[in-house]
């Protein structure tokens, strides 16, 4: 069912009282990942969920700095990965896109059977998490995944890596013919102060709302989840509202200096072969390059030639 208004992605920051919110629409871009890499139900769902998250946890960085998040269960599925910057782009990918795990049986509150992410990302691995801030290195953190399901697994992270309580909520919907139906997400975090009322208050909050994907399905905006999120709160405060989208940053430029790392052996027989197909792994965009180009990058990546 659609909703009784359609929303473009979008991401909305708030406060209430003592407490923080992010919340995000993300089913568009979702869409397009998931298109992107021919995702079955559960790459699309573990896709869509942990760049949901990266676009939440991106929220709170400044302009020009990025976030990447990696989520390696030791499943099926391999590696996601999904980069944000607070800008409102988002890319990722899935090692293994065309996992396919039965769903569990539909439930009342899930008509559409519970896809198994859990299954598919494994429960033996690490959250990692760098933050591009300017430095030279990017400050990383990590910790063990402890369900599979992503937003528990950043909950804990947030909580054991950065010491900071939170409650994070991933949701997309997948529909019969592969159609991504919703997605979004939020991110909540009582701020140092919080009273124990108010924690008492979002606590409850959480037990009784709908799964995010569900409010979104309903026709609810980022604005309707904050709101279903913080009942009861006496005044919401909406600090700012961001368009989200998929986008890449690659170029062909950024593919040569990668092909330039390869070595001479690996050069040569790209050089034999008389052409090349480079696809970017984040978005699937193909680079091709010619005998001549390889010539070139070779020479270039032997040091014959200084550009
Ligand atoms: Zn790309």
């Amino acid at each position: 069912m659609k909703g009784e208004f359609d929303t473009k992605d979008h991401l909305i920051k708030a406060t209430a009282e003592d407490v923080r919110v992010f919340a995000a629409v993300t089913t568009d871009l979702v869409r397009d990942g998931v298109k992107r890499h021919d995702c079955y139900p559960v790459a699309a769902a573990a896709l869509g969920r942990t760049m949901t998250g990266a676009l939440l946890f991106a929220a709170n960085l400044k302009n020009k700095e990025a976030v990447t998040i990696k989520i390696n269960g030791g499943g099926a599925l391999g590696s996601i990965v999904a980069d944000a910057v607070p800008e409102g782009f988002v890319r990722g990918y899935v090692t293994n896109p065309h996992v396919d795990l039965p769903a569990k049986s539909p439930t009342e509150s899930n008509p559409h059977g519970k896809i198994d992410v859990a299954g598919g990302v494994g429960r033996n691995g690490l959250v990692t998490v760098n933050r591009f801030t300017g430095l030279k290195e990017p400050i990383t953190g990590s910790a063990e995944i402890v369900s599979g399901e992503i937003a528990e697994d950043l909950t804990n992270y947030l909580a054991t890596s950065e010491q900071t309580p939170s409650s994070v909520g991933l949701g997309v919907l997948v529909g019969k013919d592969l159609d991504i139906i919703s997605a979004g997400g939020f991110l909540i975090q009582p701020l140092p102060n919080a009273s124990d009322s108010s924690i008492t208050k979002l606590e409850n909050n959480l037990k009784t709302i709908d799964p995010v994907s569900t409010m979104i399905e309903n026709g609810l905006d980022a604005e309707g989840i904050i709101r279903e999120l913080l009942k009861g709160f006496d005044q919401i405060n909406i600090l700012s509202t961001t368009d989200l989208a998929f986008r890449c940053h690659c170029s062909k430029r950024r593919i040569e200096d990668t092909l330039m790392t390869l070595t001479e052996k690996d050069l040569n027989n790209l050089v034999e072969d008389g052409k090349a197909e480079v696809v970017c792994q984040f978005c699937g965009k193909k680079y091709q390059f010619s005998k001549e180009e390889l010539v070139a990058l070779r020479n270039v990546g032997l040091g014959k030639v200084h550009l």
